[in-house]
């Protein structure tokens, strides 16, 4: 039988387990761990995904700062922005949505976030440390997310011959590192890949990571292969109306997968739960606190 993996279930969990940990450390250590989240302009979409960070990360019993700038804001005050929030000791997380106006550097402001304050993972320094396999990488929160349910629904992936499609800094390619240090045999592949199709149907663990609506059909799904949609699409329904879908055509490929991710409700409500679990762990790394393993008692 066909196995849909819920992002809506695994997070909820998580976000669970996290509220528990983080009441602990407010308990042990009078410390609440903060995160600031920092967004330039308007965008509607954008100011939707920073209001449920937000919400969630006050719902853990985190502290949430919003920063909302105007989008001419200019990079030197980004910048002065960014430094205050590095010397604040009450945050613990910086994360900057992006994309960024084109008149600001995104890579200049996303490395000047000191590396333990960096949940998103795309400081060069945590990139680095991902692709040595480095145990001290802050890892970026969608493939986090993408492997925590990978390993939830196959325990070991040792030896998996794994395909991601798409080769972006935050998805594609970190996914392909954590995919390698779980000693899978990692394909990536890109828009220049030849014969695409053949290239997916040898994967045990398919993951579409690519941005174009349900291109990725059941006859290029190896029967019994796990699938994970990161794709978010938004496409027209009918009159007007529209609706959300991934980069895999889930009516055909949930038919041949043995478990696949849905769209909405898979990879993307993981993606919020890892970046309140990144700014756990980076709040606990820069005050050297370890947890308990088992917090069934401490709640
Ligand atoms: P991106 O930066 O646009 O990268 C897309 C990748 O797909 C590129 O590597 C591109 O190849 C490849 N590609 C494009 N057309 C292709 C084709 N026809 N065949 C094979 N590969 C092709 O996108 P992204 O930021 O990685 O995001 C990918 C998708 O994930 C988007 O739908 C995005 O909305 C979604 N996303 C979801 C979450 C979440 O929380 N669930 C988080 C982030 C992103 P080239 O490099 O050769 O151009």
């Amino acid at each position: 039988m066909n196995v849909i993996l819920s992002g809506i279930d695994f997070s909820a969990k998580l976000r669970e387990s996290i509220k528990k940990r983080v009441s602990f450390i407010k308990k042990t250590h009078a410390l609440i761990p903060g995160l600031a989240v920092v967004l330039l302009g308007e965008d509607p979409a954008s100011q939707i995904y920073v209001r449920n960070k937000a919400k969630q990360t006050v719902e853990v019993g985190m502290k949430s700062v919003e920063h909302k700038l105007p989008s001419d804001t200019n990079e030197k005050d980004l910048l002065a922005l960014i430094k205050a929030l590095n010397q604040d000791d009450s945050i613990h997380g910086i994360l900057v949505q992006l994309p960024l106006p084109p008149h600001i550097n995104e890579a200049l402001v996303i490395n000047a976030i000191t590396v333990d304050k960096d949940v998103d993972g795309f400081h060069l320094i945590n990139t680095g440390l991902l692709s040595t396999g480095s145990k001290k990488a802050v890892i970026p929160c969608t493939p986090l997310g993408s492997m925590m349910m990978l390993k939830d629904r196959l325990g070991s992936l040792s030896g998996l011959k794994a395909v991601v499609v798409g080769r972006s800094n935050i998805v594609g390619k970190p996914m392909a590192a954590l995919l390698l240090n779980e000693s899978c045999t990692v394909t990536i592949a890109h828009s220049k890949t030849k014969n695409l199709a053949q290239e997916c149907r040898q994967a045990d663990i398919l993951v579409a990571a690519v941005g174009k609506p349900e291109m990725i059909k059941g006859e290029w799904v190896k029967p019994g292969a796990v699938v994970i949609d990161v794709g978010i699409n938004r496409v027209e329904k009918e009159e007007g109306e529209t609706k959300l879908v991934g980069d895999v055509e889930f009516s055909s490929v949930s038919k041949v997968a043995r478990a696949i991710t849905p769209v909405p409700g898979g990879v993307g409500p993981m993606t919020i739960a890892c970046l309140l679990e990144n700014t756990l762990q980076q709040t606990c790394r820069i005050h050297q606190i370890t947890l308990p393993d088992d917090f069934s008692d401490q709640s």
